[in-house]
């Protein structure tokens, strides 16, 4: 899958899958599904690794411009909501626990330790300590990239470090499968959110 469909499908599994009308959640809960989905391939070869990057710095923009907005219009401040108002004494030792973990990720190989279990609660830890309960919108991000890639035909190492791996040989990449999961997850997406946002607009 490509990092815009991963991104699409992460948002839309936790927008189904944790529904609510609070504009603090909708915003920060798919803010993390997004680096959820998204984190998953900083594994990828040179090239598409620097897609993944400029596809986290166009989202944490756009978070920017909407906390901004979010801020002025309702007076809620999004950024203390994401991390849950945690002390700094905790956010930076987490921190420094997800940079290891994202320098591990870009030295292994494609589809291995990022794309296993042992790699998901490993990046959940971190997560969990910033965010508290919010976690559970990274977490189904995640979640959601993994079952993705599985139904591509280059298997994943879901076991890692066992070699061992599953691909359920479904579809490419980047064919037309890729492009049906884009559409369909926006479309749902902005179903999901519309009438909210329209009701507190
Ligand atoms: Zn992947």
């Amino acid at each position: 899958m490509t990092g815009k469909t991963h991104m699409a499908i992460g948002a839309c599994a936790a927008t189904l899958m944790l529904p609510s009308n609070d504009i603090k959640i909708i915003l920060g809960g798919t803010a993390l599904s997004v680096v959820g989905s998204l984190i998953v391939d900083i594994d990828t070869p040179k090239s598409k690794g620097a897609t993944f990057f400029k596809n986290l710095f166009g989202c944490t923009i756009i978070l920017l411009i909407l906390g901004l907005v979010v801020k002025e219009k309702f007076n809620i401040n999004i950024f203390n909501y994401i991390t849950q108002n945690t002390e700094f004494s905790k956010i930076i030792p987490a921190l420094c626990i997800l940079l290891i973990l994202i320098v591990l990720g870009l030295k292994s190989p494609h589809r291995s330790f990022t794309h296993s279990i042992i790699g998901f609660i490993l990046f959940a830890i971190p997560i969990y300590i910033m965010t508290g309960e919010l976690y559970k919108w990274f977490a189904i991000g995640y979640i959601a990239h993994i079952l993705a890639d599985m139904l591509n035909k280059k298997e994943i190492k879901i076991l890692y470090p066992l070699k061992k791996g599953i691909a359920l040989s479904f579809c490419s990449a980047d064919g037309i499968v890729d492009k049906l999961l884009f559409i369909g997850s926006v479309g749902i997406i902005v179903l999901a959110y519309a009438s909210c946002i329209s009701s507190l607009w």
